[in-house]
């Protein structure tokens, strides 16, 4: 049995704002995951199934290696098509805000969608989500998103329109951040959705291959020379560190997407609890941390690097340079 765990005056409010839409536009942060992918292009099947005029417009490029989510190839990426994306944006009565918790996540496209008077539907679970949103359903200890947009059509009673393709969208999203069913998925209530879901005839195994385990041959060399030549480990600490620049990822033809996981890795060793990667992008330096146990790195991304995201899992920039980077990563790393 799977409980209701969104308020139902919540619930009714978004019928409300759904059933009173004719235009839709579904989004999610930058460099998409599976779980924005999934959620947004999950939902936006399930919103047409009903005969609704819905759209996905994300702030860039999703990965390649997510392409096959997109089956029918309708998602606008807003840096590429801008005029695109702010037609659908203008047009819409009602924004579905899917994965992300502040319009600052969203570059330009956030200001386009704040000039918009349509109501803002956040459905998330990062923690500390901004005031902006009409409507919010954000659940920090939920998996994924995905698995919250399975919840909101149950607790609508919109299950029917959820069709073998939708399904499998938010089979990807629940897939991708919970490492294939490994962390945050102690909920039992989980594996009934991820039972539902199959109901629909999901092809569970080649989406976890797609998602989880296709790797372009540069990526796979990049990720062992990562591993192999620049991960820094400091014991006393239990932290681990890999850096990489421009010009070597650049040798490897590194493409968006390349580096995904890679941040885990150094928390299979024995002893290590915190682990950081910093990648040096044209235009900022993404730095990604993960911890195992007590370690906050949601607080340790939100205070040095503008960011935030989960307890065990989060992100930020720096607009310095590589080695202004590393000062602020040992500075953390003397507190603690
Ligand atoms: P990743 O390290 O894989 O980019 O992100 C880890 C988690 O932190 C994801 O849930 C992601 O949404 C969140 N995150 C990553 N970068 C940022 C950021 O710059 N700001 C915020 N608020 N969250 C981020
Ligand atoms: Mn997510």
């Amino acid at each position: 049995m799977i409980s209701s765990t969104i308020d139902g005056k919540v619930i009714e409010q978004l019928r409300t704002l759904v059933e009173g839409a004719k235009h839709i536009v579904i989004t999610c942060h930058v460099s998409p995951d599976g779980d924005a992918v999934g959620s947004t292009l999950g939902l936006c099947r399930v919103l047409r199934n009903m005969g609704k005029d819905a759209h996905v417009v994300m702030p860039d490029r999703m990965p390649r290696a997510l392409d096959f989510v997109d089956v029918q190839h309708e998602v606008v990426p807003y840096s590429k098509y801008k005029l695109r994306g702010r037609f659908l944006v203008r047009e819409a009565d009602l924004i579905f805000c899917l994965d992300f918790n502040v319009l600052r996540r969203i570059d330009e496209l956030g200001a386009i969608i704040e000039e918009s008077r349509a109501p803002r539907v956040l459905i998330d679970h990062h923690l500390e989500p901004d005031d902006c949103f009409d409507v919010k359903i954000s659940q920090e200890h939920a998996s994924s998103t995905c698995e919250l947009v399975y919840r909101v059509l149950m607790q609508l009673g919109w299950t029917q329109a959820i069709d073998s393709q939708a399904a499998s969208c938010l089979y990807v999203g629940i897939t991708t951040d919970t490492s294939n069913l490994t962390y945050s998925s102690n909920d039992p209530e989980l594996y009934e959705i991820v039972a539902q879901l199959l109901r629909y005839g999901i092809a569970k195994e080649q989406l976890y291959n797609l998602a989880m385990n296709t790797y372009s041959a540069d990526s796979l060399r990049l990720q062992g020379y990562a591993l192999d030549q620049k991960m820094q480990l400091y014991p006393d600490k239990h932290a681990a560190l890999i850096v990489l620049t421009l010009d070597e990822l650049e040798h490897y033809g590194y493409k968006k997407g390349d580096t995904e996981g890679l941040v885990n890795k150094p928390l299979a060793i024995p002893g290590i609890a915190f682990s950081t990667f910093i990648r040096e992008d044209k235009d900022k330096i993404k730095v990604s941390c993960r911890s195992q146990g007590d370690l906050d790195v949601n607080v340790i991304c939100k205070r040095y690097f503008g960011g935030g995201g989960h307890k065990n899992a989060a992100g930020g920039d720096s607009h310095g340079t590589v080695d202004e980077t590393l000062d602020t990563y040992f500075k953390i790393l003397e507190t603690l």
